[in-house]
Formats: structure tokens, sequence, C-alpha cells
């Protein structure tokens, strides 16, 4: 099976009923890991099988769980983060919405893997259909006896809820959504503890995401190293790769990990928009930095990303032309993550309004010299290590990057208004 994760989504994209996802196999893997695995077996088949976090950072997801404390008393829980609000990433909507068992049962493995009997999906509030396809599926897979108290007749236990965000961000940085699901502000937390020792109410916690997850019932049902054989490179798997921006057929793939860009926008994407031309693409979402043409035929896994100065972030590829203002499209990532800051951190809550107000000025010709010197600061200011979490630094990537790539564009601005740089922007 070369597309676990999507070859049985319906063209309507209707979810499959509980009947339906059983008798193309489902919850086969619950019940051979019920049947003939241990705790410690799981998560070290997973770990096995290379799979890497695919909410962004690339974590492994073996690792992440092999630091619970396996006899830590109960409450310990799961979290499926589902709060998909990375810009241009619509990946785990098509998994939430159409492939509900896929994931719960990809649930009920990693909460067996590190024996939690609680789990939640913590999803983003405006996908209204996933939560009714969740939640249906949450009742039927309950009636069927895979949640709940003694799943199928075993002493393991699994308690599920579905908990939707208030749509904000910054709910989707794991220790603010574990805020949030205690009824607190969500600002993040300090790491460490990770929240694998304390987490959820202080409890040992792991929060995968829906991607992750959904991996689960095929790495346990095909073995580690069918999983690893998914993929081009080192990296395993497949990966749900999305493109958006002015191509010819915008959408999301699942393609063996390692795919290039070049296929990815051409052979996939079906290339630019006539009388468009390719200036540049984020990998993975807005928080990453620019590829451009000499990227094309970078394999898009985590490694090779980073090794071409970028990072895979969620795969989903937002495309740059030549006819969009490059300072206007930077701007607009800008504005996003400003309205999204928490406010916690000085240098992201004060910091990002500075640098889209210099953005702002850049794109109406108002530029002063040394604007470029203060955007590129702050790129430093706002960097890693200055802020609690990553939303401030994954800002920073597509600024950085387009003032490396595309200096001109940025620089054009400023010649049309070449007065000395003021102390203030006030006058702007
Ligand atoms: P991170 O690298 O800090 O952590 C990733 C995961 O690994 C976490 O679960 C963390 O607990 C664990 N981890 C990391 N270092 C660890 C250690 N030393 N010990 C134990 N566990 C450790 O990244 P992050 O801040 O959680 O996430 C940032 C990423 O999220 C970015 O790459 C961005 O692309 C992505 N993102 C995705 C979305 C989305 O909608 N999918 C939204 C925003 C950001």
């Amino acid at each position: 099976m070369l597309r676990p994760l999507t070859s049985h989504i319906r063209e309507d994209r209707r979810p499959l009923s509980l009947k339906e996802y059983e008798k193309l196999g489902g919850y086969e893997a619950v019940r051979k890991v019920f049947k003939s695995m241990t705790p410690q077996a799981v998560q070290q088949l997973v770990k096995d099988s290379n799979l890497r976090g695919r909410g962004g950072a690339g974590f492994s997801t073996g690792l992440k769980w092999s630091f619970v404390p396996l006899d830590a008393p109960q409450p310990k829980y799961l979290i499926c983060n589902a709060d998909e609000m990375e810009p241009g990433t619509f990946k785990d909507r098509l998994l939430l919405e159409s492939a509900p068992h896929q994931l719960i049962e990809g649930m009920i493995l990693a909460a067996f893997a590190i024996q939690a009997d609680t789990s939640y999906v913590f999803l983003r509030w405006a996908y209204k259909d996933a939560a009714k396809a969740i939640i249906h599926a949450i009742h039927e897979a309950s009636d069927a006896g895979y949640l709940g108290d003694n799943i199928l007749g075993t002493d393991f236990s699994l308690h599920m809820h579905l908990h939707t965000g208030v749509g904000r961000y910054i709910c989707g940085e794991e220790t603010a959504l574990l805020n949030s699901l205690e009824g607190k502000r969500a600002t993040p937390r300090s790491k460490p503890p990770f929240p694998q020792v304390s987490g959820l109410f202080g409890k040992p916690t792991i929060v995968n995401n829906v991607e992750t997850l959904s991996c689960l019932p095929h790495i346990v049902n095909y073995g580690a190293d069918w999983f690893q054989k998914l993929s081009r490179t080192g990296d395993a798997g497949t990966k749900i790769y999305g493109v958006s921006g002015k191509v010819k057929r915008p959408g999301l793939w699942e393609l063996p990990m390692g795919v290039t860009l070049r296929e990815l926008l051409e052979d996939y994407a079906g290339g630019m928009w006539d009388g468009h031309t390719f200036r540049g693409a984020l990998p993975g979402g807005a928080s990453t930095d620019f590829l451009v043409e000499q990227h094309l035929d970078v394999k898009m896994d985590y490694g090779s990303v980073a090794a071409a100065g970028s990072r895979l972030g969620t795969g989903t590829v937002i495309v740059l032309d030549d006819k969009t203002s490059v300072v206007g499209f930077v701007k607009n990532l800008i504005h996003f993550f400003a309205q999204e800051s928490c406010g916690f951190c000085t240098p992201c809550r004060e910091g990002l309004p500075w640098i889209e107000k210099i953005l702002h000025a850049l794109e109406n010709e108002r530029g002063q010299r040394g604007d470029l010197k203060i955007l590129e600061q702050h790129t430093r200011l706002l960097g890693p290590g200055n802020t609690f979490c990553a939303l401030a630094p994954g800002a920073m990537e597509p600024l950085q990057s387009a003032l490396k790539y595309f200096r001109k564009d940025f620089e054009q601005y400023i010649a049309a208004y070449a007065t000395p740089c003021r102390s203030g922007l006030m006058n702007r």
C-alpha cells in the first residue's frame, strides 16, 4: 500500500462508517497490539519505524513516548493536536474530516504505548465538519467497545473527548494547548519540564499531531521496515504534502517522503499560472524560510530541507510568484503572527507589530534608510532563545530569508524615499 493514510478516502470525502472502516481492516492493529504486544514493544516498533512528528517539528515519536514514566499512577494523558492553524496548512483537516476512525485507532495505539487512560482531540475551532466526524466516530468506537472501560475485554481503559479551541494560533503550541485545556489563558509554558513528565494538570502527557497518529495503525499492521521503505530517503513513511499559491492545481497529495520540490510543484500542482513565474516557496507553512529556484531539486524531507537552510515544517508549500509583492507577502504573514501573539514575551508582543509597521511603510513607498537594518536586528531579537515558544522565531523565518533572497524588492522602496532614518515610527 503506497498511500496508507489516504488511499481509503473517498472521492466525495465522506468519512467511512465504523463498519466500512472495519471491512478495510480497521481496528485490526488495536486487536493485534492487545493480543500480542506490550506497551514497551509498541514504543520500540515506533522508534524503529523512524516516524517523526508531522506537526512541523519532526521530533522522533517513539523517543518522545519513551520519556513518559510508564509506571506513574493514572491519570496520564494522550492529546491529539488537531489545532491546525499554520497558514497554508490544511492537511490534518483532510484526515479529520474523512478518516476519523484511522485517527482514533492511532490514538488508542499511542495511549496504550504510554499507558494513558484519558485522551483529548484538541480541535481547531473553525473545523466544524471535522468536529461532527470525530464526535460521530468516537460514539461509534465507544459503542463497539474500542473505547471506554476494559477495551475488548482487556484491562486497558481509554476515554476520549473532543475539545474545540477558541480560534487562536497559539493554542496549537503544545504547552499553551495544555493551559487552554485546563481552562487557563493560553500562554506557553517554559520547557523543561516537557509535557511528557509534567503536562496536563501536572501529569505525564503526550501531544501528537493528527497525521503522526494516523500513521500508527499502518506501522503496527505492516511493520517498521515497511514504513521506512515507503520513503525515498532516511526520513521514513509517506507525507501529506500540500501546495497553495498561484499554481494551476493547488491541493494535497500523499507521496513518499523525499519527493522533490520541483516534482511537487510541476507534476502534482501543475506548474505556475500562465504568465506567472516561480520566485520562491515556503516549504512547510508560514513559519519556514524561503526556498528559491536553486532549491527546486531539494528532497522534501526533514534533513534535506534543513540542509537547504529551511525546515520541512508541515510540508504544505506556499508559493511566491513574480507578480506578487514580496514585501506585501511577508507583511501579510507578519500581520497574522502579530495578531496571534499571546503577548506574554516582550520581543514577540512589541517586535511583531513594529516589523509590520515598517513593512507597511515600505509597501507604501515610505521606507526610510536604516529600515532594513532594523528589520535584520529584529530577526535576531525575536529569534530562537529570546521567547518562550516558537511563534516569534517562526515568524522571523520568512522575513530573514526574504531579506536574503529578495533584498532588492525591499531596497527599491527605500530608494524611492531616501531620507535619513528617523528615530521613531510615529511619522509614518
Ligand atoms: P519543539 O521542537 O520544541 O518540540 C517538538 C516536540 O518534541 C514537542 O512535543 C516537544 O515536547 C518534544 N521535544 C522537543 N525537544 C525535547 C526534549 N529535549 N525532550 C523531550 N521532548 C522534546 O517544537 P514546537 O515548538 O512544539 O513546535 C514548533 C513547530 O510547530 C514548528 O516546526 C512549526 O512548523 C509547527 N507548527 C505547526 C502548526 C500546525 O498548524 N500544524 C502550527 C504552528 C506551528
